[in-house]
């Protein structure tokens, strides 16, 4: 079977490596000039910077993490991260450890207006109240340890060389174009088999029932003699920006200079880049109709954050891929990998 994949982010090459060992021809077209998507990192001066913003690997899955396994190692690192409030900086999730450096407990609602109210409505440009509890619940209230980690799952780690490198390494042996438009890999879906797609879904139809919201990022980065004292902190208050990160803290990397970000969220339009789906509203609506005429495309799988208009973090991206690719795999993947 003759495969175009249009996309060299993560659900991209995930597919692409999986048909590939099952036995396809695949081809892989991408817009931007590199791979990885997202993911994407490369050294500025002496530190690995996350070009599209902080990845951090975490999952319980174990069958994702033994996939990606495959292809690269793990450093290890569990990222922590610190949030300034009214009640003065303190660790989140909330914990106990909040409580002691913020010296008081506070209720959930408490939590939710001087914790998540700010930085969520800068996050994504709405009320607080409008968002759904799939968003305002992502990061869990920890009422009954001290646990400062940003994620508990069983496995979590950075690429020990970068998400670049192993990209790298699972694209060995498939041709990737890369800076090409999108028309030129919808003209050679039309040749194939099968076509992974892993854009815009809106993009795909033409914007035929109208734009699809999503959330985008500005990055303000700025070289630093020292490290930011913490790898990672949230502005929970009125500040423009949501976070700043420093690069070095992922690989533990010490640089002559680093490079520490500013994260500014904003709409997205034709000048930037969509990072995040607004899967609410009149974003559901509008998608609603897309996904109605996905459906009828049997030569097409739609993959991955842009195309399925969710918000998947990067193992939940792993396991869609697979999960959507089965009856495409090759016996033995599918035994190992369902
Ligand atoms: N959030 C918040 N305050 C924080 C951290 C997160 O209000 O200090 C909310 C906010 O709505 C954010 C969501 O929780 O969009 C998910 O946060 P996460 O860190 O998982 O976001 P990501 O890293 O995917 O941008």
């Amino acid at each position: 079977m003759k495969v175009i994949i249009t996309g060299a982010g993560l659900s991209g090459t995930v597919a692409a490596v999986l048909l590939k060992r099952a036995g396809h021809r695949v081809e892989i077209y991408e817009t931007r000039p590199h791979i990885a998507g997202n993911c994407h990192d490369g050294k500025t001066g002496g530190v690995t910077v996350h070009t599209y913003g902080p990845h951090l690997f975490h999952t319980n899955n174990t069958m994702v993490w033994n996939f990606l396994s495959r292809f690269t190692a793990w450093n290890g690192y569990q990222v922590r991260v610190v949030a300034d409030t009214a009640l003065g900086r303190i660790p989140i999730p909330w914990s106990l450890a909040s409580a002691d450096a913020a010296g008081r407990d506070l209720t959930d609602s408490g939590i939710r207006d001087l914790i998540f109210r700010d930085y969520s409505e800068k996050q994504w440009g709405i009320p607080f109240a409008e968002l759904p509890d799939a968003i305002r619940n992502r990061v869990p209230l920890r009422r009954d340890n001290h646990d400062t980690r940003y994620f508990t799952d069983r496995h979590q780690g950075q690429p020990a060389d970068g998400f670049t490198a192993m990209f790298t390494r699972m694209l060995e042996g498939i041709p990737v174009h890369l800076g090409v438009p999108e028309g030129l890999s919808m003209e050679a879906a039309a040749r194939a088999d099968l076509h992974i797609y892993t854009g815009k879904i809106d993009s795909y139809f033409r914007h035929r029932h109208g734009r699809l919201p999503y959330r985008s990022l500005r990055f303000e980065h700025t070289r630093s003699a020292t490290r930011q004292p913490h790898a990672v902190i949230n502005q929970c208050n009125t500040l423009p920006w949501t976070r700043t990160y420093d690069h070095a803290w992922f690989l533990d990397e010490n640089p002559a200079e680093t490079v520490v970000t500013r994260e500014y969220p904003l709409a997205h339009d034709d000048t930037n880049e969509p990072f995040y789906p607004m899967p609410f509203g009149d974003g559901m609506e509008i998608h609603a109709r897309y996904k109605a005429l996905a459906r009828n495309l049997p030569h097409t799988l739609f993959l991955g954050r842009l195309a399925t208009y969710s918000y998947l973090d990067m193992w939940m991206a792993v396991a869609q891929a697979v999960t959507l690719l089965r009856h495409h795999l090759s016996p033995a993947d599918r035994k190992d990998l369902l």
